[in-house]
């Protein structure tokens, strides 16, 4: 409701349509949702290709929203990303997914957990003060952590993602590289900087079944992150078929609908005995 000039009319400000309207009101929910503590998480196994033990957890975003129900990170990610909310959200959602794995840890569990770290925060130079800090108040030790990054947020400002990263490596989190292989990076980044671990995005797992393409560069992927020394992780494993196509070719670490879809941790208790008996 601008306020005119001249007559008191209100008039109507083409600068500001009705998406950005809707935008802006999103972005007071979301704002709200973090004091309300509507955002919750959700895990999602990570298993050992051969045994299928449990390896550890992805941590992945939802909004308990009071009307609308539980919505998944698509609805709600990128409106924070795009704006500096993403920080305050990540700073959430590591309290959350850190406490949660310091509560495991003090019920006599080390579950490794990942947390999703968007670009606008892997470029954030005090993100390695923050990790320590929630690190330290949750009494987790910093190896029972893996950041997920993606190769566009290394691109976006290399020199910066170093800094971070080498912080990052000096505190004793992993760091994961999530959808390897969709990003249009040079690889120098996998010789240049700290990282543990490949996470071979679902789109080439998905039909490496059937597509000899993709069954090839799934297969250059693992033997290339396993000459560099890291492990590498299948995303969106659907089948049998994909799961032991995976283990033929060596493939560390599966997650996907086949083993278990991202679950609260309540029942991820009831995941985990449903396997053990
Ligand atoms: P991502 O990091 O690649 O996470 C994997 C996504 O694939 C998750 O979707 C997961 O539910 C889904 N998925 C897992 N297994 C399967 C499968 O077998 N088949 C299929 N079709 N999908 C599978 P989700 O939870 O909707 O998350 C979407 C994206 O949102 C994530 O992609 C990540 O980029 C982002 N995200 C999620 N949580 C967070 C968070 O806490 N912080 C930030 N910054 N981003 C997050
Ligand atoms: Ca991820
Ligand atoms: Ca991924
Ligand atoms: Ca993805």
């Amino acid at each position: 409701s601008a306020k005119g000039s001249g007559g008191g009319i209100a008039s109507y400000q083409p600068s500001m349509d009705e998406t950005d309207a809707r935008k802006l009101s999103r972005l007071a929910e979301l704002r709200r949702a973090l004091t309300e503590n509507e955002l919750v998480m959700h895990y999602q196994p990570l298993v050992d290709v051969g045994n299928s033990k449990l390896h550890g957890v992805e941590a992945l975003v939802r909004w308990q929203h009071p009307e609308e129900g539980l919505l998944g990170p698509i609805e709600f990610v990128p409106l924070a990303e795009s704006t500096g909310l993403i920080h305050d959200m990540t700073r959430h959602v590591l309290r959350l997914a850190i406490g949660q794995a310091g509560e495991w840890l003090r019920a006599g569990e080390a579950v490794p957990i990942s947390v999703n770290i968007s670009t606008r925060c892997l470029l954030d130079v005090t993100l390695p003060d923050t990790v320590e800090a929630v690190l330290a108040s949750a009494g987790l030790p910093a190896s029972l952590l893996t950041l997920e990054i993606t190769e566009s947020a290394i691109m976006a400002d290399p020199q910066r993602s170093r800094e971070v990263l080498s912080r990052l490596e000096a505190l004793g989190t992993r760091i994961a590289i999530d959808d390897f292989g969709t990003g249009y990076t040079s690889m120098a980044y996998l010789r240049d900087l700290p990282i543990h671990e490949l996470k071979i995005d679902r789109t080439f797992i998905s039909r490496m079944v059937g597509e000899s393409k993709d069954a090839i560069i799934v297969h250059t992927a693992i033997d290339l992150a396993h000459r560099l020394g890291l492990t590498t992780v299948a995303e969106g494993v659907e089948d049998e078929n994909t799961m032991t196509a995976l283990a033929d070719l060596d493939c560390d670490l599966v997650q996907g609908y086949l083993v278990g879809r991202p679950m609260a941790a309540e029942q991820l208790r009831d995941w985990l005995d449903l396997r053990l008996n």
